[in-house]
């Protein structure tokens, strides 16, 4: 089996763009309007057709099994509005996506947003991871290490800011992928310079901070291949080593892992030989930030199950945890989601 660990769900229906363009006219009449959330006319055939041409469609072409399915990243958009706002949309966006995994079973399972909001405490994100674990099935969730959109005002993710999402995902068994939203800082471009960015800050973040020893059970899935860290592996193994660290391995790597949304296969290659492989989860986010196709090879970006299949080093052992292994342990509740 292949589970794709990081898919979005980018091809909503129009319902959906025309409700969040409804919140923010609310907001510049009231920049404090308070959301309710409405109702959404979305039917189980809109819902459907949006994904039977597109990431259904793909999954087939790829020979990929299982998706792991969370709301589009960039519109997550916490920096807009305030906490009502991002409560309302949120619980919108996650139930659609449970919709699909009602729909589409043996194809998606969820992954959901989180409520959160610049400078607000975390506990609507508590009480929506719970909803969408314990009522929705959900596995796991995306959590933004910078809700403000690409300003980092917001505290490290060492900080106890932090510690009420990180106590229930422990208690709920469920890991994060650190994920950030779109920029609405000019300097930066949302999927070419702020994903990156944001990974490798995260990873330093983790690297610098108690988090592990406070929550040892703790799961975080650093996506886009660790943003710079693996290419820099070595800078970050010297920074442990002059900031009086214990070394990666002890630090970080039962805590922290890499998916393989690397686009190309030198990339894959360099990842894999860095990474220890038991840290390496496969993902495409098919559909996501590079859908073209890359005209050296012929084929799509971000197929990346070609790169691994096309690395000349892996055992048939380690290609099994990068496909499906790996997620089954990280993702603790994925084996009784869909059996083993
Ligand atoms: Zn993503």
């Amino acid at each position: 089996m292949i589970i794709d660990c990081h898919g979005h769900y980018t091809t909503e229906p129009s319902e959906l763009g025309q409700y969040r363009d409804q919140q923010k006219t609310d907001l510049q009449k009231n920049p404090l309007h308070q959301a309710e959330r409405g109702i959404l006319k979305i039917t189980d055939d809109q819902l459907r057709e949006s994904v039977e041409g597109a990431q259904l469609k793909l999954q087939r072409e790829r020979g990929t099994d299982r998706t792991i399915f969370s709301p589009r990243a960039s519109g997550m958009g916490h920096h807009i509005g305030n906490e009502s706002t991002s409560q309302a949309w949120t619980a919108h966006c996650n139930e659609l996506i449970y919709r699909l995994t009602q729909l589409y079973p043996n194809n998606f399972i969820g992954v959901c947003q989180l409520p959160q909001s610049p400078k607000v405490a975390l506990d609507a994100s508590v009480t929506e991871l719970e909803r969408c674990v314990s009522e929705l099935g959900f596995i796991g969730c995306n959590l933004n290490p910078d809700p403000t959109g690409g300003y980092f005002t917001s505290p490290p993710l060492g900080d106890r800011y932090w510690y009420s999402i990180y106590e229930k995902m422990c208690e709920l068994k469920v890991p994060a992928m650190i994920h950030v939203s779109a920029a609405c800082n000019p300097v930066f471009h949302t999927t070419g310079s702020y994903y990156l960015s944001a990974d490798t800050t995260a990873f330093m973040q983790m690297m610098t901070s108690d988090i592990f020893k406070d929550f040892p059970d703790l799961k975080l899935i650093i996506p886009h291949g660790g943003g710079a860290v693996p290419f820099h592996w070595g800078r970050f193994r010297g920074l442990a080593d002059m900031l009086k660290l214990p070394t990666l391995n002890e630090l970080v790597l039962n805590n922290v892992f890499f998916d393989t949304c690397v686009y190309h296969q030198p990339g894959i290659d360099l990842l894999l030989d860095v990474i220890p492989i038991d840290n390496i989860l496969f993902a495409s986010e098919m559909m996501g930030a590079v859908r073209g196709i890359d005209p050296e090879t012929g084929h799509y970006f971000d197929d990346t199950k070609r790169y691994i299949l096309g690395n000349t080093t892996l055992s048939d052992e380690d290609r099994q945890k990068i496909f499906e292994g790996n997620a089954r342990r990280v993702y603790s509740r994925l084996s009784d989601a869909i059996g083993a």
